[in-house]
């Protein structure tokens, strides 16, 4: 699904038909196994940099500048080589 691609969780939801907190579990299982590339959420106003971690799913707030336009983080999975 996530092969090479780059994809925020609300599509990847809606293509695979799962809820967004599936799609988070899913991410987390992966992450632990270290193929999980995250597209850090940024702040459209001010650049700031979010870290992703599951329990903060979705900033809606930059603690910078307090703006509130805030860019999804993106996901993808690097693949391992063989
Ligand atoms: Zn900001």
């Amino acid at each position: 699904m996530l092969d090479g691609r780059m994809l925020p969780a609300s599509v990847l939801s809606k293509q695979i038909g799962k809820p967004e907190k599936e799609i988070y579990y899913h991410l987390d299982q992966i992450k632990r196994t270290g193929q999980l590339v995250i597209h850090q959420a940024e702040c459209s106003d001010c650049g700031h940099l979010f870290k992703w971690r599951i329990k903060v799913q979705k900033p809606s707030r930059c603690p910078q500048c307090k703006g509130t336009h805030i860019e999804q983080p993106w996901f993808s999975v690097a693949l391992k080589e063989r």
